[in-house]
């Protein structure tokens, strides 16, 4: 039986056959278990072998195919003719094992990515407190260019492929020695404008026959694409949605955020009330708390208006700083009066204190660095 996380779109099944005849699929490590044994039946092979498949890429990890030594070696061989099986290369780790760690990840197109790994104590999107979350990259680069923002500096580069998102857990998992618990889409990149590869990672992440890690422990977290909010919406997965406001108005999104040129705080906000129309969960907003940007009391008021309109919690988040760019994070007493703003209006409300966040700082950050001081290197 095909539960619904496994679901695709049937045209992306036959255009998979169809690929795979000509010889050439793509990697093992983005198919979902039906499409596996579509697979699998066009080499009259028995089905079961798909979860023989999946055991020896989720479970034991392997990371060639013939390593799968339960399998007959003709079909071991026709498998490395027809898909590729990639990895990613950890480059640097910064951090140490109680506090956030960052992983620098080279591709096989040498570009670099990045994730983070949040101590337990620190997990903020919908985990218990004994949970491990990790913060995966969705692209190499963003095209939003938010003005505040490390990843969107250098532009972008190009989407990561499902593989490249679900190896990201995988090679955290297998550095560490430790299990993950919650997996955040608040990488570099924008999650929303790669929706197909980012879906087909989570249903990977999720199935039992993948990671096993269950939908309410996966966020994706989106700059304000309305239209793939209702997209999403429309989604059988109960993933959870974080929106990234960091504004209240028209005036202050405007100012740090492109996208709400496109679509502004009412379509964006009509978009999760579609959303929240289709989901149990709860919508998230993130507000990255900006010295004398957003961080007034009629900011606050506001934003605890849009939070009640969509019975959302609000995440604030003191602004990390970005070298080479001009904004602050606000004083401790200002991020506090705003908090009690929230919460005075009955907003659930958190504001991120811990201390130690120099090298998470935002993601893309640890990218940058590494490029330009190869660049500086030569
Ligand atoms: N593109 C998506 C997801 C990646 S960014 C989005 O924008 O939501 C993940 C979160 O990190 C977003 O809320 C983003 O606004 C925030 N962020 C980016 N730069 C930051 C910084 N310098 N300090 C704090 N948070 C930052
Ligand atoms: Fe892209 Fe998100 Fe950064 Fe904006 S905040 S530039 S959307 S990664």
């Amino acid at each position: 039986m095909v539960k619904d996380a496994e679901k695709v779109d049937p045209r992306s099944a036959g255009r998979a056959a169809e690929a795979g005849r000509r010889g050439h699929f793509g990697d093992l490590k983005a198919l979902v278990f039906s499409e596996l044994q579509a697979q699998l039946r066009e080499l009259e092979e028995p089905l079961y072998r798909a979860g023989q498949i999946t055991d020896w890429l989720y479970k034991k990890r392997v990371d060639t195919i013939d390593k799968m030594t339960d399998l007959p070696r003709s079909l071991r061989k026709r498998l490395s003719e027809t898909f590729s099986l990639g990895k990613i290369d950890l480059v640097r780790v910064l951090g140490a094992r109680d506090t956030t760690r960052k992983f620098l990840f080279r591709l096989a197109d040498r570009k670099l990515i990045e994730s983070v790994l949040i101590p337990a104590s620190l997990a903020l999107y919908g985990g218990r407190s004994d949970r491990r979350t990790i913060c995966v990259s969705t692209q190499v680069g963003c095209a939003y260019g938010c003005k505040f923002c490390a990843s969107g500096l250098e532009g972008f580069s190009r989407n990561l492929s499902a593989n490249e998102i679900v190896d990201q857990v995988i090679a955290v998992e297998r550095e560490t020695g430790e299990k993950i618990d919650n997996v955040v889409f608040m990488g570099m990149g924008e999650p929303l404008a790669n929706l197909q590869n980012v879906l087909r990672a989570i249903r990977i992440i999720n199935a039992e026959w993948g990671l096993g890690i269950g939908a309410r422990h996966i966020t994706i977290s989106t700059s304000g694409l309305a239209q793939q909010i209702r997209k999403l919406a429309e989604e059988p997965l109960q993933i959870r949605l974080a929106v990234s406001l960091h504004g209240a108005t028209d005036e202050v999104r405007n100012r740090i955020m492109p996208i709400n040129r496109r679509y502004n705080l009412e379509a964006l906000l009509s978009a999760c009330d579609y959303y929240k129309a289709h989901k149990k969960q709860r919508l998230t907003f993130e507000y990255i708390l900006i010295a004398d940007v957003n961080d007034s009391d009629e900011q606050a008021r506001l934003l605890s208006c849009h939070a009640h309109r969509l019975s959302a919690k609000v995440n604030l988040i003191p602004y990390n700083i970005v070298s080479g760019l001009p904004w602050a994070k606000p004083s401790e007493d200002r991020q506090e009066k705003f908090l009690s703003i929230l919460r005075a209006k009955g907003i659930p409300a958190t504001l991120r204190r811990e201390k130690g966040h120099e090298i998470d700082a935002a993601c893309g950050q640890l990218r940058l660095q590494t490029e330009r001081e190869a660049i500086a290197g030569g």
